[in-house]
């Protein structure tokens, strides 16, 4: 009965806001589908009506298909699965497109491999060519690399398949880099070169180098990088960009995701989203960060926000800033030093008063805050900057100075912990008190699970260490993605280990691996809201997407699974039927 009165008023403001009435009639109806709405007044229904890119109605075979006529085009979803397009919650677009393009070094599992590959790269690659991969973990070798300085390998095979190409290999974190002979070289450094501060070159015992450059002693080596590429002339670069941008759409397609959001793009890339998006050019809905803007260009957030351009499929409503680094790497800043390295507790990337800076600037300009915070002091730092900032600027204009701060309980800012990884206990509530987003990537769990321990210690990794359920239950408001090219941008394995926290690849033999911490997992409905609704929600965009109800965009995946009842490992073995962005089969199975 709610349903119908829904349609009803959906109907008539359509009726009232269009020239013709009749406008009503749904072009597509999914009928015969097993449809988890993510909307808590009408859960199930299994079919959907469209009209142009907006839901019309949601509910039983039989009411809607009396809404069609001879031109409404029926699809029947034969009993599948399905629920609204799964919104990526944090990811990194472009990059997600430049690691299909470059080596992708993300499920190699040896350096010799490795150093093959990049052998094999050299034979096409003109002399000076620079020679980019991104993926690999010394963590998830099953070879040692040979002599090693805290478990990286020295560069000295890299250097010898590529004598004339300067390398540059990512870590998977994003957080360090492995660079070859040549690429050294270029960048004018020797070993007797100084750290930059938030930076580590690595050497040995010795001071020799080993090619290993972690956080902010990445750019010595992405400098003589990037002026090579901006050699290149700017309509071939601005194609390589767009060619990635269009691999990325495709990847995310193909996975059931109709919506994106990305964790920091420049200026530049922001202007080419938003032209790809008004062009009708860009298939998957963009949510952008704006990357970390320097006191220069911060006056440039005064043309932000842009929200819902090009037809719902560009929006930029965001600042993204890091403030440490990667467990892995030892780049997350913690309290108490590593459990694995004594006396180191992590570094900090940008200085405090940056952060606190791009904060004033985000409240002046209706911008949300993201930060990039791993470790558990960076954690508390930005919680106090958030504090402070919400405090300051809610002050009342013409209150006195000395009165108390008054807080506007109103205000709704959604200012996000990116990442929110590790926690310390007494910081956990303050994430549902002050209304900080708790943006975590289920997958980095359980990809990370094998050294969290070591680098953590049990105590801190056990009350902390993506603490989902203690964030949940003191009222914080989770997001979930996968950080791609971090990880495969795939949501389901995220899915399995948000329910599970269980490795995502079973040992043959079919022994299940020891879940990490498994009180602090989601419940199976809470994980598909993760990456629907909540993520709509931490993006201020529930009212668009995110669930399936009338007058929402419709954009919709069908599954081979009930992912809401199947057995936790069904959730692996599912395959993407179609995804359906604003009403238009983007990716279909049956025609792959
Ligand atoms: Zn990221």
């Amino acid at each position: 009965m709610k349903q119908l009165l829904t349609l009803f008023i959906f109907a008539t403001l359509l009726s009232a806001c269009s020239q013709t009435p009749k406008s009503a009639i749904p072009d597509l109806i999914f009928v015969n589908g097993n449809f988890f709405t993510a909307d808590s007044l009408h859960p199930q229904a299994t079919a959907v009506a469209i009209l142009n890119d907006r839901i019309l109605a949601v509910g039983t075979d039989a009411d809607l298909k009396k809404l069609a006529d001879k031109n409404t085009q029926i699809i029947d979803l034969q009993g599948n699965f399905a629920m609204p397009g799964f919104i990526e919650g944090h990811g990194h677009f472009n990059s997600l497109g430049s690691s299909l393009q470059n080596l992708n070094l993300m499920n190699i599992k040896s350096w010799a491999e490795i150093t093959g590959l990049v052998a094999e790269k050299t034979k096409s690659a003109k002399p000076g060519d620079w020679i980019e991969g991104r993926g690999w973990h010394q963590e998830k070798w099953s070879e040692s690399p040979g002599a090693t300085v805290n478990g990286y390998p020295y560069n000295t095979a890299l250097s010898a398949v590529s004598p004339n190409n300067p390398v540059v290999l990512f870590h998977v974190s994003g957080h360090g880099l492995i660079a070859n002979a040549k690429a050294i070289e270029l960048a004018g450094i020797s070993s007797e070169s100084s750290d930059p501060i938030g930076g580590r070159i690595v050497r040995d015992a010795g001071g020799k180098l080993t090619g290993v450059f972690e956080e902010n002693a990445m750019d010595l080596i992405l400098k003589p990088f990037s002026a090579w590429n901006n050699l290149r002339p700017e309509a071939e670069r601005t194609a390589t960009w767009e060619k990635a941008a269009q691999l990325a759409a495709a990847e995310c397609l193909a996975k059931g995701i109709t919506s994106f959001q990305d964790a920091g793009s420049n200026f530049w890339e922001l202007t080419q989203y938003r032209r790809l998006a008004e062009t009708n050019q860009l298939p998957v809905r963009i949510w952008a960060m704006a990357f970390q803007p320097t006191a220069h260009d911060i006056p440039k957030l005064k043309n932000y926000p842009q929200i819902g351009l090009g037809n719902q499929h560009f929006t930029c409503r965001a600042v993204k800033c890091y403030f440490d680094g990667a467990l892995g790497s030892y780049g997350a800043w913690l309290l108490a030093p590593y459990d694995d390295k004594p006396g180191f507790a992590g570094q900090n990337t940008t200085p405090i008063d940056t952060i606190a800076r791009l904060a004033k600037a985000c409240h002046e300009n209706g911008l949300q805050l993201c930060v990039h915070a791993i470790g558990d002091r960076a954690n508390r730092e930005i919680l106090n900057v958030v504090e402070k900032e919400f405090a300051e600027g809610n002050k009342s204009p013409d209150a006195n100075s000395k009165s108390s701060v008054k807080r506007d309980k109103s205000v709704d800012k959604r200012w996000r912990m990116e990442h929110a990884q590790h926690i310390d206990i007494q910081d956990i509530p303050r994430f549902g008190q002050l209304g900080v987003i708790a943006s975590m990537q289920a997958i980095h769990c359980t990809s990370d699970a094998p050294f969290v321990v070591k680098r953590l210690g049990v105590e801190r990794a056990r009350t902390g260490a993506y603490a989902w359920r203690s964030l949940l239950d003191s009222g914080a408001h989770l997001a979930n993605g996968t950080d791609t090219p971090v990880e495969d941008v795939n949501p389901l394995p995220c899915l399995y280990a948000s329910i599970t926290r269980k490795p995502t690849n079973p040992t043959p033999g079919g022994v299940q691996e020891e879940a990490f911490f498994p009180e602090q997992k989601m419940k199976r409905e809470e994980a598909l809201l993760s990456y629907t609704i909540w993520n709509a929600w931490a993006a201020f965009e529930e009212n668009e997407k995110g669930s399936l109800a009338p007058g929402k965009l419709a954009d919709i995946v069908v599954l081979s699974k009930d992912l809401l009842r199947c057995a936790p490992e069904e959730i692996l073995q599912a395959k993407v039927l179609k995804t359906v962005v604003g009403g238009k089969v983007m990716y279909d199975a049956e025609k792959k």
